[in-house]
């Protein structure tokens, strides 16, 4: 009887005749319930489990010990910024494996989003970077949606091979893999951590079946674009923590919001219309003249135009203006990492932002 039951760490069945063989517990441990193996043991409490962070040489080595490794990949991107959280290396992590991806924190959109565009913008950008997924999957790792979409995908494409996690810090790995863990296997402290062979990093592994796990590779460590110009604090009113609620703005023409002190957009002409802004609820949107724009930022930074609230490492000298004509029904004008602004057709605008920010244009989500 007893020779049926299996690890919940790694899934092997667990014996307790040879202590060198896979599945060994003490007899004395054989009968409890949720054994876990003697390896599992000790790598979940000697080892100790955590998501370290890695630079880009640790990253590439990483990327080494993936690339002849066989399975599909999950790659998990932040949907409030895509630019910020996309690996630009994936292509090479990826080789021929499947990927899958998957966009988090879709809760921080506006509910009356256009589900079917955010996928098809998502996947739009994903080939932008030589990238051709199997499936997009929206999800909120926090609220729990989408959750099973990507466990059906995940089964869907694995063809009995293991699937491993990628993404950078902070687009919510660790959530979303406990509950990937809760909602599989409906424990909460299942997962062991291994090596990735030829490295010194952990993975997390979290069993699918007999032979297949899932790995949970540790997080990359990609700067937000912000980072130079606000401080740890400041970034986090800039990342939008609840749903955003959209700001409308009527602009006349030769007018100018500043978001914050960090990004302006100056309605250049098209007539008098909404500007629908779409950033984190805490960042202050302050409307100007075009004509008193350039004096107003550089007196009022730090103060009416803020965060930065210690605007020192702005430099005024380093912003780069992109001018764009919205086209063919709405679009959205994305600044990087802030948030965007939906406007329609016909408008001729211009974004000032600092010059490693990235702007671009998306047919729009809302
Ligand atoms: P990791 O660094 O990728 O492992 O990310 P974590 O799981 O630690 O999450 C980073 C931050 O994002 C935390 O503050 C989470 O609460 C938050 N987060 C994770 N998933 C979601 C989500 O689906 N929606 C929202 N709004 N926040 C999330």
């Amino acid at each position: 009887m007893t020779d049926r039951l299996k690890c919940i760490g790694c899934g092997a069945i667990l014996q307790s005749e040879d202590a060198n063989a896979a599945g060994y517990v003490p007899q004395s441990s054989l009968h409890k319930e949720d054994v876990i193996c003697k390896r599992c043991f000790r790598l979940k409490h000697y080892n100790e489990v955590q998501d370290v962070g890695m630079d880009s040489d640790d990253f590439l080595t990483l990327l080494n010990g993936l690339s002849d490794k066989q399975g599909i990949v999950v790659n998990l991107v932040d949907v409030f910024d895509f630019e910020g959280s996309f690996i630009h290396a994936i292509k090479r992590i990826v080789g021929n494996k499947k990927i899958i991806l998957a966009a988090n924190k879709i809760d921080l959109l506006p509910k009356q989003i256009n589900k079917r565009r955010v996928t098809e913008w998502l996947r739009r950008s994903a080939k932008e970077y030589g990238l051709y997924p199997e499936d997009v999957v929206l999800l909120s790792a926090t609220k729990g949606y989408g959750i099973e979409d990507l466990m059906q995908a995940i089964e869907k494409y694995r063809a009995a091979q293991d699937v491993y996690i990628v993404g950078t810090t902070n687009v919510g790995k660790s959530t979303l893999v406990n509950r990937l863990i809760e909602e599989s296997v409906g424990e909460k402290d299942v997962i062991t951590t291994s090596k990735v062979p030829g490295t010194t990093l952990d993975m997390i592994d979290i069993p699918l079946d007999e032979q297949s796990y899932m790995y949970d590779t540790p997080g990359v460590i990609q700067a937000h674009q912000m980072t130079h110009y606000v401080t740890t604090k400041e970034l986090n009113t800039i990342m939008p923590k609840k749903e955003i609620k959209q700001r409308v703005f009527q602009l006349n023409e030769q007018q100018t919001l500043f978001f914050g002190g960090l990004a302006r957009i100056d309605y250049i002409s098209g007539g008098k219309r909404p500007l629908i802004c779409y950033f984190s609820n805490e960042l202050h949107i302050h409307r100007t003249k075009l004509e008193k724009a350039d004096q107003l930022w550089q007196e009022q930074i730090g103060g009416l135009l803020a965060p930065p609230s210690r605007p020192e490492h702005f430099d005024f000298e380093r912003l780069k203006r992109v001018e764009l004509q919205t086209q063919s029904g709405k679009q959205d004008v994305m600044i990087s990492g802030l948030g965007f602004i939906t406007i329609a057709e016909g408008a001729e605008v211009v974004v000032t932002v600092p010059e490693n920010v990235d702007v671009t244009l998306r047919p729009s989500i809302m």
